[in-house]
């Protein structure tokens, strides 16, 4: 628990301009990890403000509203009662004492607080979140001191506090939007595409350098599709971009779902050789993981097994190769990708010119 630091109006105004400040540099920490830890963070430390639950409100059912508890911060062991992870179910009609504000919290959509002269301040904040991006939270706290009654312009502090936390959550969630493909969770074609550009203006100003791709395309998928189900073909896109995002680590620098089942790699200051082994590497990967066979509807016939493979082509850039543009760069890429599946698919080829 921090200790109760001075609080006048001018002093929670300030702290509230501190936080506000966080927004425009957030960028360099938006997407590392839990999505709560950070703003959480920033609250404790801006604003004085010690958070010490946090609840997603998880649904409603008749006259029951059900809370996920989401994170406990709790040094003192206080809330022995909460446990992360699980769920708190409140009667909307008949609040407990102990639950009275989360209730009442969630029914007018903002702060609730209760002062106890002696005691404290219980004060429940409400984060408004569109229910696309996972819908409401609230959170528990105080400012810093048991003792303390909340005042209005601390009461009004959190009201501002809560709004900058859902600015911060949306921004985030937003900004990993643009950035991913839902399913597979690798980088779309469009920030791929950007990635490449920006390796592509850099080797014009050096072109010393040299950067390899790898166009990957899975083989027979829409016989796949056929035969076991949509479904199924995307739980396939889905662990082929698992496969590619564990192979990334330290082997090559960016992946991302270029198109439907089609995947682009990135190698940037590698050779040909280099890509080509990491390629192959991964292809073998791919082709060793067993999917469960099901029919179209989803149900599984027994314990039986099928594999999907791959094809890739690779296209490097660098000073001899007469790569014009990064256009250019992609449509070698493809035509190696091409080689290889006329070849019998499952293999990988290096592009070597027309
Ligand atoms: P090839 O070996 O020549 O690549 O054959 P193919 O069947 O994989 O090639 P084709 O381009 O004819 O078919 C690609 C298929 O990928 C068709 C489409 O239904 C499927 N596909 C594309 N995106 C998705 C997706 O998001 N989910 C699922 N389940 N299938 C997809
Ligand atoms: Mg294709
Ligand atoms: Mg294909």
């Amino acid at each position: 628990m921090l200790k109760k630091h001075k609080s006048d109006a001018k002093t929670v105004l300030n702290r509230l301009g501190r936080l506000s400040a966080f927004l425009k540099d957030l960028d360099a920490h938006a997407s590392t990890g839990d999505s709560f830890n950070f703003p959480l963070e920033i609250i404790q430390k801006t604003m004085m403000f010690d958070v010490s639950v946090l609840y997603k409100v998880s649904n409603v059912i008749e006259n029951r509203l059900i809370l996920e508890v989401v994170k406990i911060l709790d040094p003192e062991h206080l809330r022995t009662d909460l446990k992360e992870g699980g769920k708190l179910i409140l009667f909307l009609d008949d609040p407990d004492k102990i639950h009275v504000n989360e209730i009442t919290a969630f029914l007018n959509k903002r702060i609730s607080y209760i002062n106890v002269p002696g005691i404290g301040c219980d004060i429940i904040g409400y984060v408004y979140l569109p229910e696309s991006f996972g819908g409401a939270y609230l959170f528990g706290g105080d400012f810093c001191g048991k003792e303390s009654l909340i005042k209005d312009y601390e009461v009004a502090g959190v009201e501002i506090m809560c709004n900058f936390l859902s600015t911060i959550l949306l921004k985030t969630k937003f900004e990993h939007q643009a950035e991913y493909d839902k399913l597979t969770g690798l980088f779309n074609s469009g920030r791929i595409k950007l990635k490449l550009e920006t390796i592509f203006k850099r080797f014009e100003r050096k072109p010393g350098s040299s950067a390899c791709i790898a166009m990957g395309d899975i083989d027979f998928f829409k016989k796949v599709n056929d035969t076991y189900g949509h479904i199924k073909g995307d739980l396939i896109l889905k662990k082929v971009g698992q496969a590619l995002s564990t192979s990334m680590r330290g082997v090559f620098d960016m992946a991302g779902r270029y198109g439907g089942e089609e995947f682009l790699l990135i190698f940037d200051e590698a050779c040909e050789k280099n890509a080509f082994q990491a390629v192959e590497r991964l292809r073998k990967n791919i082709e060793a993981i067993k999917f469960e066979k099901t029919d179209k509807t989803g149900k599984i016939p027994g314990n039986e097994f099928f594999n999907v493979t791959m094809s890739f082509g690779i296209s490097q850039l660098c000073k001899d190769s007469g790569i014009k543009t990064a256009t250019d760069w992609i449509i070698r890429a493809d035509k190696a990708l091409y080689e290889s599946k006329q070849n019998g698919r499952n293999q990988t080829t290096v592009y070597k010119g027309e």
